[in-house]
């Protein structure tokens, strides 16, 4: 049937992206900071300043695709000594960088859990908030990411989604799209001898929702007042909603 074809186009863009990312783990920090010449940095800044972690209060925070760690690292920095990550993500690779990264004394207010975000193996109403940074674009089937989004989050749980998004400035948009096309591939080659997956990475960019489209996506998914807003011209966007 059609949903058969479908289902195994999906499930093979899922190992299309393992493979990606697989093969990156060791490199992606460097290449992060190079391919976005360390801008990176400053959108994920915006995230934790958008969820904005109580230092006094605790704080149960799933952060979905997590790789590395980056967020996780910066919302227990941000947040108080009762502020917990949970870092999930679907590529062992990927959390191995991240466990080494947490090292010791970061105690026990991170764990990192292998999953998909399309069923996570948690359980219902467990978290207070859900992040997911350059992530969902990642997962063939976004309902299923959002739905299991507002499953495990408690009620007044926020989900905060920073993805890339679509550049409206006139002029940046046309320097985006020479520096996606022509400059990323090349450098994927040449730091991660990887031109396909960096081809692979400005594609899915391409591919993703509107913000105003996948704004309706996450109100379809039950979340309430949800709103997006953009950063660096729109080359990304933070979206977020709440579970009321
Ligand atoms: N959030 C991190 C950051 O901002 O640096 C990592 C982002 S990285 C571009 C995308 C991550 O999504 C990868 O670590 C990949 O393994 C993960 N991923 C892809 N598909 C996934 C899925 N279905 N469920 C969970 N994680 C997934």
């Amino acid at each position: 049937t059609d949903f058969g074809y479908a289902r195994v186009r999906l499930d093979e863009k899922q190992d299309r992206v393992n493979e990606v990312f697989r093969s990156v783990a060791k490199r992606y920090d460097l290449m992060n900071d190079l391919m976005s010449g360390g801008l990176h940095r400053a959108w994920k800044s915006a995230l934790i300043s958008t969820l904005r972690p109580s230092r006094t209060r605790p704080l149960r925070l799933l952060d979905v695709a997590g790789g590395t760690g980056d967020v996780a690292f910066r919302a227990l920095e941000a947040g108080g000594p009762d502020t917990h990550v949970t870092v999930l993500d679907i590529n062992e690779a990927m959390l191995a960088v991240g466990r080494e990264r947490a090292g010791a004394g970061r105690g026990d207010r991170i764990d990192f859990v292998a999953g998909n975000a399309e069923s996570l193996p948690l359980p219902d109403g467990a978290f207070d908030a859900y992040t997911i940074a350059f992530g969902i674009r990642n997962v063939p089937r976004i309902e299923a990411a959002l739905a299991e989004a507002h499953r495990v989050l408690a009620v007044g749980g926020r989900f905060l989604c920073l993805e890339f998004s679509h550049v409206d400035v006139p002029g940046l948009d046309r320097i985006y799209e020479a520096y996606s096309f022509r400059v990323i591939p090349r450098l994927g080659e040449w730091v991660a001898g990887d031109k396909e997956s960096y081809q692979y990475l400005v594609e899915s960019i391409r591919r993703f929702p509107r913000p105003g489209a996948f704004a309706r996506m996450i109100e379809e998914a039950g979340f309430a007042r949800v709103t997006h807003k953009p950063l660096s011209g729109g080359i990304c966007a933070i979206h977020s909603g709440w579970k009321i």
